[in-house]
């Protein structure tokens, strides 16, 4: 009895390998075509109409005229969001300036690691300096291999590993700024998923210093893991593109989809069955031989259907409360990503509403263990468990932590330009 257990809790994350393996009771059902629809033709994203990558260009540069002149219709939002963003933000900064800042440079090292000079940057077994180590290219078994790396992900902290093998028409079309219209080439056949959780007590601080914190430091993490698996690859031979979660050259959400990482949900996220959507992505494009994964169902398209939580509880109204959509060949629930990101602007923080309050984001104990196990299982049950969950689970903003919340005295010694 005990080795059966043992053998069902390691199978279904793979490997015995992880701190966050344990998670459900049983691995979410593959099957052999994703959950989303395609409609008809697809068009590529042009990652240049990306509001982080709007807001980033500089007012009367070449990439600022051109984008304006080919959508005017975004200027007047842009224009108010630049303006916003400053303001709320320095006001934050000048009421609390010693936590403020704490729970914005979670956010640095993505940043900085995910700029595109850094990720030119490439370790050279050449500079270990135990020994010498010969430069050779490495043919290992696809499968054993596969299971290597899912094993090295799990236990640098992602939450789940699976091989997508990349569709390219999740590729994005052209690049945003600094590199500003040249097309997105990623000619690999694999990559390498990675779903790193975040702490669901920091992200219940919805729009507080905590969630802040939480979105950046994951987006860090998983950029950290990723290079690290990278690394690891290109000391095999192969070739491999860490992907930074600031510099990501693809849709992550039906990419993830198409290995099983989860289904695509209402609220614009990739949801897993283990840790619902209260994530962010890591990745590794690559050549090296591996097994691609199947995508999953484990209902969530119908639960998502009959849910809304996520748009009822979203601030800005940019998760829709009716049927999907058709996007660029895709059907989808379409999230309005300018009103999302006006909210952020307006309170000068990121906003993890949504991450919150999505029902499968309940912490693994049993109970939730087993409410997974049935809303996956018994569908006419899970109309009863989203209306459980609408009243025993406050979708109220929780507290920051004390120790990050606590204000401490200071005095300002020299103003820097
Ligand atoms: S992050 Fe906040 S504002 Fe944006 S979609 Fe989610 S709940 Fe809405
Ligand atoms: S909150 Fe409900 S509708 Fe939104 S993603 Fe989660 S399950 Fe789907």
């Amino acid at each position: 009895m005990l080795k059966r257990v043992i053998k069902d809790e390691t199978d279904h994350m793979d490997l015995e390998a992880g701190i966050w393996k344990s998670l459900v009771y049983s691995p979410p059902p593959e099957v052999d075509k994703p959950t989303y629809e395609i409609t008809g033709p697809t068009e590529k994203y042009d990652c240049r109409d990306h509001c982080f990558a709007r807001i980033a260009m500089k007012e009367g540069s070449p990439p600022y005229e051109d984008y304006y002149q080919r959508h005017p219709e975004k200027y007047e939002i842009d224009d108010e969001n630049r303006k916003r963003a400053g303001k709320s933000a320095e006001k934050l900064v000048k009421k609390d300036p010693v936590n403020e800042r704490l729970a914005v440079s979670g956010f640095s090292r993505s940043w900085i690691m995910s700029r595109p000079d850094y990720l030119k940057h490439k370790a050279s077994m050449k500079l270990v300096p135990v020994g010498r180590v010969r430069q050779e290219k490495i043919s290992p078994d696809p499968a054993q291999m596969t299971q290597k790396i899912k094993a090295l992900g799990l236990h640098l902290g992602a939450g789940k590993v699976r091989i997508a093998k990349l569709d390219q028409k999740w590729v994005y079309s052209h690049k945003p700024i600094p590199e500003y219209g040249e097309p997105y080439h990623l000619d690999y056949p694999y990559v390498v998923c990675l779903a790193v959780p975040q702490n669901p007590y920091f992200v219940d601080s919805h729009t507080g210093l905590s969630s802040t914190w939480e979105t950046g430091w994951t987006y860090s993490f998983a950029t950290f893991i990723s290079y690290a698996i990278a690394d690891y690859i290109r000391a095999l031979g192969w070739n491999a593109r860490a992907i930074p979660t600031m510099n990501t050259p693809y849709l992550v959400s039906p990419l993830f989809a198409d290995c099983g990482i989860g289904e695509d949900g209402r609220c614009g996220y990739t949801v897993t069955k283990e840790f619902g959507n209260n994530w962010r992505p890591g990745g590794i494009a690559t050549d090296l031989p591996l097994v691609p994964d199947k995508p999953v169902d484990f209902g969530l398209q119908d639960f998502c259907e009959k849910c809304g939580i996520c748009a009822d509880t979203c601030p800005s109204g940019a998760i829709p409360n009716g049927g999907r959509e058709i996007v660029r060949g895709y059907k989808k629930w379409h999230i309005n990503a300018d009103k999302c990101y006006t909210y952020w602007n307006t309170t000068g923080r990121p906003c993890g509403i949504c991450q919150s309050v999505c029902p499968w984001n309940h912490i693994n104990n049993w109970w939730h263990k087993g409410v997974r196990e049935l809303a996956q299982r018994v569908p006419s049950l899970r109309t009863f468990f989203i209306k459980g969950d609408e009243i025993f689970y406050s979708k109220k903003p929780k507290p920051d932590p004390r120790w990050m919340a606590e204000k401490v005295d200071f005095t300002i010694l020299e103003e820097k330009p």
